[in-house]
């Protein structure tokens, strides 16, 4: 499975785990970086919103 928030920027990386948010694949970094993520005090999101994708 490749990495979902680096196929959303036209790139291909091998993912190494699993959203527990929405349940997209990820990438290393991007996992760090949704690690990181917090909306509004908020700890259950994550940076790559897939609603919004769908939703196009
Ligand atoms: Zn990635
Ligand atoms: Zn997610």
């Amino acid at each position: 499975m490749n990495c979902y928030v680096c196929s959303l920027n036209g790139a291909t990386s091998a993912s190494v785990a699993i959203c527990t948010h929405c349940g997209v694949a990820m990438c290393q970094k991007h996992l760090q970086e949704a690690g990181e993520y917090s909306a509004g005090g908020m700890k259950y999101s994550c940076p790559h919103n897939p609603a919004k994708v769908t939703a196009k």
